[in-house]
């Protein structure tokens, strides 16, 4: 039972239809309409939802019901979902991590980390059939890439398979795999020779059945998501669930990671503008000596920065996002130039790291600003603040965007 301190009065301005309605006079001008009407349903959806949600229960239980709504990812089109790209896919993020991020966390594992490659190459029945699966929310997927001495050097994993007449053996531990120890499908990666990764790499939609065990790691963050050590052993992967043989999965590993980050982007701005919005509304009727905080600059001041920062994280992320689903995402493979790959791969790093450290620290700081209230269950703000913990570390940490980053100045400098 939730113990209150925070007024009614607020609390109700505080409904998630105002904050949504906030957040749309920022960035209703950015969206085309088709976009707008995507958003209008979901932020509907998301009004509705929220009142259902048990927070006793893990976030998994309402998996189904994203999944009738087609709200699982949006990076692909999906059955009459046709309205997908990475610009909804963001959208999607930014909605539902405003609604509720642990969930939102963990529908990306499953409908992006894992489903993403069974619409890039999976091209079996066996595999359409997993993506029906995932998609409707009926089946949990996630995504055993790094392994406990194989974190940021992802690459070069210790993971091996060895190849069968028909399929692979799959032998290995996967760490910190999100949704793992509920998950029903892996998408797994194992080198046949592991000193040569980029040749020999193989990516497959593993499953529990085939002989996946899973322990749960404690991150007290995020305690409705269970993320886990996943062990492989020596299971057998047949061909049909391949979906990158030797050599094809370090490419398609790497490629994945640009539409990757860029749903987490999604979810970082959803967590920034959750904390940003809840404390621009408490703040604007909360009343200390008399007045309203926010009449204090010392409060107004600090939420203008956040939100200028914000603001143009947001247009910024939107924009790329327009680019990749233009000229990569709906273009033809042989059409897109190396710049193009190589421009995509460096701005969906950069953006990650802006939002996600963006989202830390505007919860933080919007905590400052609100007081006590904003470390209780009485607004969103620190189931918020929990997840906004992890942004920066998943999808490739911190030194990790600098380093690819760093990369790519030290080769500029070196053509002039
Ligand atoms: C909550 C959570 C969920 C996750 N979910 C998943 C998942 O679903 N699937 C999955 O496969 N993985 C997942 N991860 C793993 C995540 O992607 C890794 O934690 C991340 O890639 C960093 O690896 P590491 O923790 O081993 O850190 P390390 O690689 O050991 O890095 C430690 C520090 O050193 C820095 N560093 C390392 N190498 C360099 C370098 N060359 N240059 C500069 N700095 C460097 C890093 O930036 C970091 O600051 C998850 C992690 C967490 C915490």
């Amino acid at each position: 039972m939730v113990v209150k301190v925070l007024k009614d009065e607020i609390a109700q301005k505080m409904a998630l239809k105002n904050v949504y309605k906030l957040l749309n006079e920022q960035v209703d001008l950015l969206l085309s309409p088709d976009e707008r009407k995507f958003v209008q349903e979901l932020q509907a959806f998301c009004i509705d939802h929220e009142k259902k949600i048990d927070y006793t229960k893990d976030v998994y239980v309402d998996f189904p019901e994203l999944g009738k709504h087609g709200y699982i990812q949006r990076l692909n089109s999906w059955k009459q979902f046709t309205q997908a790209g990475s610009k909804y896919e963001i959208l999607l993020g930014l909605n539902l991590a405003m609604m509720d991020p642990e969930l939102d966390l963990a529908r990306l594992a499953s409908g992006i980390l894992c489903g993403n490659p069974t619409f890039q190459h999976g091209h079996t029945p066996e595999l359409k059939k997993v993506q029906d699966e995932l998609m409707a929310g009926t089946k949990i997927g996630c995504i055993g890439m790094t392994e406990m001495n194989r974190g940021s050097d992802t690459g070069h994993m210790e993971a091996r398979c060895t190849t069968l007449p028909d399929g692979f053996k799959f032998e290995g531990t996967k760490a910190f795999t999100t949704n793992g120890p509920k998950a029903d499908y892996f998408i797994g990666y194992g080198c046949v020779d592991s000193a040569k990764p980029r040749e020999t790499m193989v990516q497959a939609m593993l499953s529990r059945e085939m002989g996946i065990t899973t322990e749960r790691l404690t991150i007290p963050v995020v305690p409705r998501v269970h993320i886990g050590k996943t062990y492989f052993n020596g299971l057998k992967c047949p061909n049909t669930m391949v979906t990158g043989p030797p050599g094809k999965g370090h490419e398609y590993l790497f490629d994945g990671l640009v539409p990757e980050r860029l749903a987490i982007v999604g979810s970082s701005l959803g967590i920034g503008w959750s904390s940003l919005l809840n404390g621009v509304i408490y703040c604007s009727l909360r009343e200390q000596f008399g007045n309203p905080i926010m009449s204090y600059q010392a409060v107004s001041f600090p939420f203008a920065d956040l939100f200028i920062r914000l603001s143009s994280a947001t247009i910024t992320a939107f924009r790329i996002a327009e680019i990749y689903d233009a000229k990569i995402l709906k273009a033809k493979r042989e059409e897109i130039s190396k710049d193009l790959f190589k421009a995509s791969a460096q701005w969906s790093s950069q953006i990650k790291q802006l939002a996600a450290r963006l989202a830390h620290e505007i919860t933080y700081e919007t905590q400052q600003l609100m007081g006590g209230v904003s470390v209780t269950d009485n607004t969103r703000v620190a189931q918020t603040a929990g997840v906004s913990q992890i942004q920066e570390v998943i999808g490739g940490s911190r030194g990790i965007q600098q380093l690819i980053l760093s990369g790519n100045l030290a080769k500029l400098i070196r053509s002039i």
